[in-house]
């Protein structure tokens, strides 16, 4: 199974960044799973539903229509790709992603856009669950610092408001969520190449993955 490259990882771990360029160098495409669970936190969020309700989600998930359009996220033809970058649906998100019903919609999402063609995937669960198949699978790391510095850089943009020790708290919360809920945990395998990209340059990365490619 070398077509699709799986890269998992905690939040601001730089699996976003280091992914989409990995595939623009090896012309696959990009799969962002970590959007797929906010465009479900972003519905819900539309449509008023509690993200803690897990029959309602599964409800709503038998109608949602998510789609890629040159690495933008839409649902229902709208381009949501700014509204889920927001503090609140990451919380949203994180929740979500601890129901089996939303891993379960996901799962079958994730793996049909996948078979189209080569891919580079990145997420929390993407060498273990969806694709434990691929011959080439990466777990990236960084610090709790370096991933909440990353990351407030980015909310912050966006939201004047933010600091860094909000930024810290979220941080270690999805981790504590993402590595302990029953469905998909955050973890590393035995078969993943393990990379701690702290106090590495972006370009330094991606050539150690290329390096690493069976
Ligand atoms: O990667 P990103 O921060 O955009 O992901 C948003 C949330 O979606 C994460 O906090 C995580 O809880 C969840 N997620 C997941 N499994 C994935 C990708 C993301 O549970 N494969």
């Amino acid at each position: 199974m070398n077509d699709v490259i799986t890269i998992d990882g905690p939040s601001g771990s730089g699996k976003g960044t280091i992914a989409k360029l990995l595939a623009k160098k090896l012309g696959y495409s990009y799969l962002d799973t970590g959007a797929l669970y906010r465009a479900v936190a972003w519905q819900a969020e539309q449509k008023k539903i509690n993200i803690d309700d897990e029959s309602a989600l599964d409800n709503m998930l038998k109608n949602i229509n998510i789609s890629f359009e040159n690495e933008r996220i839409l649902v229902d033809g709208q381009d949501i790709s700014a509204e889920i970058r927001t503090a609140e649906i990451s919380d949203l998100s994180s929740r979500a992603s601890v129901k089996p019903a939303v891993r379960s919609a996901l799962f079958d999402i994730q793996r049909i856009l996948c078979l189209q063609g080569k891919v580079v995937i990145e997420g929390r669960d993407t060498g273990t669950t969806i694709f434990p198949e691929s011959e080439n699978k990466f777990y990236l790391d960084a610090s709790v610092e370096e991933r909440a510095r990353r990351r407030f850089k980015e909310l912050k943009i966006r939201d004047p408001e933010m600091t860094m020790d909000r930024t810290i708290d979220d941080i270690r919360n999805r981790d504590l969520r993402d590595s302990t809920r029953n469905s998909s945990p955050l973890r590393k395998t035995d078969d993943m190449v393990y990379v701690d990209s702290t106090g590495m340059e972006i370009d330094e990365v991606v050539s150690h993955i290329l390096d690493r490619l069976k």
